[in-house]
């Protein structure tokens, strides 16, 4: 363990969130995701700055092109709050990683050359902090490409800050007229305490504007890694119109090590939420690999091979053999 020679990734949260706070007390699920916590002085050998492997896959500033048909565009490295467990946190310490007009051009210009991108994610930071002055034109000339099958929008404001998605907000991001390209908006929540009828009221206009709603959350330590609270989230998600889309296991970012748990125990929590939630109200359980390696699931074992047979755990714990031969095709043992 050695000690942090960086400034403290600054606190820094909304009124809508400072009012959660205030509801549930410091110690809370919601408290302990926006406030300082001395454990995270705490270095681990392991940790990284950049623990997902952006930096390895940028080929110009905003882009990170990892996978053939779909790109990040990160346009600003703010957000509304910090959360204190952010994967991010060594970019949202440099505000001049926020792009400036011309390199938004720059990074439009990059998607535009790319026939083989398909799907754009704004990411960042959160796109969503940026005026809609600023978001409209970006929007505009995506919604034009016409190699895009679909725009994507990762984000925490809606959460943090609902009353900020509204009027030119809401025109920025549909534009005006009727688009057939659909805008998925992935939103990050963590528990159910962070919602708020505003927020809920928030979700139901994105929905009748024709926005696919869906979730990220992080599995985290003392806010969410158990049954209950999981099942209730995403429960709550359903409810909202909101697909589950990832559970994130924590990443190695430096001073989180008090969030951070294992992937017996998440895999534990996925299992044992299987049986207790309809089938699409369940996340995929997902690692990014450190370094930039993409995203795997973690999701529990199910399927395990044993000489001529599969063996299949069922949610309860029950085994049950499955044949390794089928349509006269033997499996070859590994
Ligand atoms: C997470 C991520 C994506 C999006 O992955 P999906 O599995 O499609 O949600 C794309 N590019 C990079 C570099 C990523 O880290
Ligand atoms: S919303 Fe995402 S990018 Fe922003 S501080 Fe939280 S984890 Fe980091």
């Amino acid at each position: 363990m050695t000690r942090a020679h960086k400034p403290v990734f600054a606190q820094l949260y909304t009124k809508t969130i400072a009012d959660l706070i205030d509801k549930h007390g410091a110690d809370s699920a919601v408290g302990r995701q926006y406030l300082y916590d001395p454990a995270e002085e705490e270095r681990r050998g392991f940790e990284m700055v950049d623990p997902i492997g952006d930096d390895a896959h940028s080929p110009c500033k905003g882009i990170v092109h990892r996978h053939k048909n779909r790109v990040l565009l990160k346009l600003t490295a703010s957000c509304a709050v910090n959360c204190r467990f952010c994967f991010r946190k060594e970019l949202l310490s440099r505000p001049d990683e926020t792009l400036k007009q011309d390199e938004i051009e720059q990074a439009l210009d990059y998607i535009q050359s790319k026939p083989q991108i398909s799907e754009v994610i704004l990411t960042g930071g959160d796109p969503l902090v940026l005026s809609p002055r600023r978001l409209k034109p970006v929007m505009q000339r995506l919604f034009d490409n016409k190699n895009l099958r679909n725009i994507r929008i990762h984000t925490r404001t809606p959460v943090a800050d609902p009353a900020r998605i509204h009027g030119a907000m809401i025109d920025a991001l549909f534009l005006s007229a009727p688009q057939m390209m659909p805008l998925y908006i992935v939103l990050h929540i963590n528990h159910v305490d962070e919602i708020t009828d505003e927020f809920a009221a928030l979700c139901l206009t994105l929905r009748q504007k024709g926005a696919i709603l869906m979730s990220q959350s992080v599995l985290l330590k003392g806010i969410n890694d158990n049954v209950p609270a999981l099942q209730a989230l995403f429960e709550a998600f359903v409810g909202l119109g909101i697909k589950p889309y990832y559970l994130h296991h924590p990443d190695l970012v430096p001073g989180t090590d008090h969030f951070r748990i294992t992937f017996e125990h998440g895999q534990a929590l996925m299992k044992a939420l299987h049986g207790r939630l309809s089938g699409f109200a369940l996340p995929s359980y997902v690692l990014d690999i450190p370094g930039g390696f993409s995203k795997v699931p973690v999701n529990a074992d199910y399927i395990q091979r044993k000489g001529d047979i599969y063996l299949i755990t069922d949610p309860a714990g029950g085994v049950h053999e499955y044949p390794a031969r089928i349509a006269g095709v033997a499996v070859k043992a590994a």
